[in-house]
């Protein structure tokens, strides 16, 4: 190996801070190289470009929260996949799959389509997007549509009164069916369905689920779960607050057995079949 500059022969490593361009942005990255000692002009090999080019991309991946190259390396291996298998679970090319793995930027796109093919949880909220954003508001819904963060701090204030889903289910069925009798419109927008333990919103176990995943709620034990902070009221309007309190303290004095044992004596839920969405008509004669 010879200097480039001086001829000289006598090289050491050294960490060197390099600017290079990706899609047209520079991005700032040290990584070792060669450095000529006579005149400190730096002279990489093969490898340590390869360094250089994928630590480059890694940082503007970051930068626009794209998956780092780790992160694609990550998923192939969590499916136990060689390269070309994962590629043709990807449907794209091999070759694809070598440059995300280093130093080639996916764009946008490409990203999105790997998350949704190997992130089940981000698989899972996609689905239920899709299922939310499908039904428009209307009688099965309370006539608004779902909004996922007021079901979230329904979900963070009334778990701290029935600790188990078996019976937020149910606080959350009163609390919607309740202000819709009062008010004509539920409070979160879900869809309840006729199960064997009582009505439940939609999609709950999905929901929970992600809630779990993401941090919103902890499991606390045998079937119970927490929240993990205190709810954000100030997202409910004030008829919407007394009706929580009020479902919050009926399920408070025992945790919601009532509740449960009622819910299958409403109209609600002897005038639906099983499987079957629940009217939010039917909370005129709700007895509680
Ligand atoms: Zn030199």
């Amino acid at each position: 190996m010879k200097c480039l500059n001086c001829d000289s022969e006598k090289f050491e490593t050294k960490n060197i801070r390099f600017n290079p361009e990706i899609k047209g942005e520079e991005v700032e990255v040290i990584v070792p190289s060669y450095v000529c000692t006579e005149c400190q002009t730096p002279l990489m090999d093969s490898e340590q470009m390869n360094l250089l080019r994928r630590r480059a991309a890694d940082k503007y991946r970051k930068k626009h929260h794209l998956l780092t190259s780790e992160a694609i390396i990550n998923y192939r291996a969590s499916l136990g996949m060689s390269q070309a298998a994962f590629a043709n679970y990807l449907k794209v090319g091999e070759a694809s799959i070598k440059r995300w793995e280093t130093y080639y930027v996916q764009d946008v796109v490409q990203n999105d389509h790997i998350r949704l093919k190997c992130d089940e949880a981000y698989a899972e909220l996609n689905a239920l997007e899709v299922h939310w954003k499908s039904h428009s508001s209307d009688i099965y819904s309370g006539n608004r549509s779902f909004c996922l963060e007021l079901f979230k701090q329904a979900v963070r204030y009334l778990i701290g009164f029935t600790k188990s889903p078996l019976f937020l289910n149910k606080a959350l069925f009163y609390s919607d069916f309740k202000h819709f009798q009062l008010h004509g419109v539920s409070i979160t927008g879900a869809r309840y369905v006729h199960l064997e333990y009582g009505p439940c919103p939609d999609q709950f176990q999905n929901i929970y689920k992600l809630f779990l995943s993401n941090g919103v709620l902890i499991s606390a034990g045998h079937h119970a779960l927490k929240s993990t902070t205190k709810p954000d009221l100030s997202v409910f309007s004030d008829s919407e607050k007394e009706v929580l309190e009020l479902i919050a303290q009926l399920s408070g004095k025992d945790g919601g057995k009532k509740l449960l044992k009622a819910s299958h004596e409403e109209q609600a839920f002897k005038k639906t079949e099983p499987l079957q969405l629940i009217s939010y008509h039917l909370s005129k004669d709700l007895k509680i």
